[in-house]
């Protein structure tokens, strides 16, 4: 039989792996290549925790390849030259490879498969992208509908779940060079299939049960932190859909309620990638066009102590510190810290997608940027522009005893519970007595939200009424 080329992109594991069983009915021996895209690396330069997690997640794939009796091929350069010379070379009856909806991806192996016989499969999604459609075959552009139809085509099963191969025959290529270095990725994210699988199991056991009542506040440990393993494909998401489908089936008394929340949030992840896959101006600008003329301010200070986590707002600091420290953020958070870089500092919500892009272990260009547009209000399904989150009472409801404030910003430890999310707050007396002085110790809110909220939906009524006059100027 001619070789068969698995090109590992998104999809570091061995188990249900659609590319990978492909590839393998295809041919044998099976060649596991990896390209080290220079022009990825270049982009991502600043990246440096996510692409040290990718390392340590190939290098884990490796010693999961190599106990079969196999090994990871690693070159470096650009895909589109080097899948087809290594498939030319190797007699490789063809290419298999997992969907990648992003643009760039899509532009890639349009290329590749031009010169090889590239074939892409699923697996990157629960359901893979264009898959989910409305009636007269239009993409939804709203959440719920499309979660409606998802939930209505038949759900995967345990047994559909690919096994991994048990034994595969060497290709006799040369390794190449791994890359990174041991020990360099994350201390909270230990990269590999083995973890994103004793990851699902804890959390399966610990938390999915109450993911419904938990999920929201960030001091607890109520979610599952797979993110960076879905991000790489070294879980299967149609693994954590099945998971969380039979504890559905299990009924209510065993938790089916945060069963369920958890896969509507599975459930997200495939529309957000479905929205990439069918609306790739996303990656350049708004989904809604009517946000185009937003006059943002852009002050480069505040936007720099909101990177820093030096806003005076607790629960905005403590997330960004949170994010700069281990790469990882909660959702409750995200949102949060999103909200207020646009809608109180009116700061362009590409800044701090940019941000995250660089920050994030589990930084996804689809799931980044359907969050950013949707708490600027400028995205598909977006929550109304008009929804602007008050840091305080957010952080009041979701960390009242400001647990996770104090985590991140030890700083405010002696401050009483009462002033935890607004420490500002505090009498001279109370300041005096804590030993945290407001602009000594930390610092004092470098807005006030009340009247940047004001602002913001001031600016965002302008940019609405300028858009509609176009759109009448241009019909006219
Ligand atoms: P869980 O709550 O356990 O959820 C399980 C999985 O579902 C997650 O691992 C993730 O893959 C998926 N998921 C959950 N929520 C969402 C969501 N809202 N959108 C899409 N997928 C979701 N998620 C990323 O994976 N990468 C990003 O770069 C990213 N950037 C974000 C930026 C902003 C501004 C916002 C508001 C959200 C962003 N998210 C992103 C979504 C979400 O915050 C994270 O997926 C979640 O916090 C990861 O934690 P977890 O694994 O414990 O999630």
């Amino acid at each position: 039989m001619p070789a068969a080329i698995w090109w590992i992109r998104r999809d570091l594991r061995l188990h249900d792996n659609p590319a990978l069983s492909a590839a393998q009915r295809a041919g044998d021996p099976l060649i596991p290549l990896f390209v080290l895209d220079e022009g990825l690396l270049e982009k991502y330069q600043k990246a440096g925790r996510r692409l040290d997690f990718l390392y340590a997640g190939l290098r884990a794939l490796d010693a999961d390849l190599r106990a079969l009796g196999s090994h990871l091929v690693v070159r470096r350069g650009d895909p589109v030259e080097i899948v087809p010379r290594i498939a030319a070379e190797s007699g490789a009856a063809g290419v298999f490879a997992q969907e990648d909806t992003h643009p760039d991806a899509w532009a890639r192996d349009r290329q590749v498969a031009q010169s090889a016989a590239l074939t892409l499969t699923e697996g990157t999604l629960i359901r893979p992208a264009g898959s989910i459609v409305k009636g007269d075959g239009d993409p939804y552009t709203v959440f719920t509908p499309f979660k409606r139809t998802w939930l209505d085509r038949p759900t995967p099963r345990r047994s559909d779940l690919l096994p991994a191969p048990d034994r595969l025959t060497p290709a006799g290529l040369d390794p190449g060079k791994l890359p990174g270095e041991a020990g360099r990725e994350a201390p909270d994210f230990p990269a590999g299939a083995a973890e994103a699988r004793r990851r699902l199991d804890r959390f399966a056991g610990e938390a999915l049960a109450a993911y419904d009542q938990k999920r929201d506040f960030p001091g607890e440990p109520g979610t599952s932190q797979l993110s960076p393993y879905l991000r790489f494909g070294m879980i299967s998401p149609r693994e954590a859909a099945v998971l969380a489908l039979e504890a559905m089936a299990r009924g209510p008394e065993s938790g089916r309620k945060g069963a369920e929340t958890w896969l509507s949030e599975l459930i997200w992840r495939d529309f957000y990638n479905h929205i990439e896959y069918h609306f790739p101006h996303v990656h350049s600008g708004n989904f809604n066009p009517a946000y185009d003329a937003i006059a943002w301010r852009n002050d480069p200070d505040e936007f720099r102590a909101w990177c820093d986590g030096r806003t005076g707002y607790p629960i905005v600091d403590a997330a960004m510190r949170q994010l700069n420290e281990t790469g990882w953020m909660h959702n409750r958070c995200r949102m949060l810290v999103a909200s207020f870089l646009v809608k109180d500092l009116l700061i362009d919500w590409r800044w701090g997608e940019a941000y995250f892009m660089e920050r994030l272990v589990d930084g996804d260009p689809a799931a980044n940027n359907g969050g950013w547009q949707w708490t600027a209000g400028t995205g598909t399904d977006a929550a109304p522009y008009f929804r602007i989150f008050n840091p305080v009472t957010q952080g009041k409801k979701f960390d009242p005893e400001g647990v996770y404030v104090t985590r991140w910003l030890p700083e405010l430890e002696p401050v009483p519970v009462d002033y935890r999310q607004a420490p500002w707050e505090m009498s001279a007396a109370d300041q005096e007595r804590s030993g945290v002085h407001i602009g000594t110790h930390y610092p004092a809110p470098i807005v006030d939200h009340r009247s940047a909220r004001q602002r913001t939906l001031d600016a965002y009524k302008q940019a609405r009424s300028n858009h509609f006059n176009v759109g009448y100027a241009t019909f006219k």
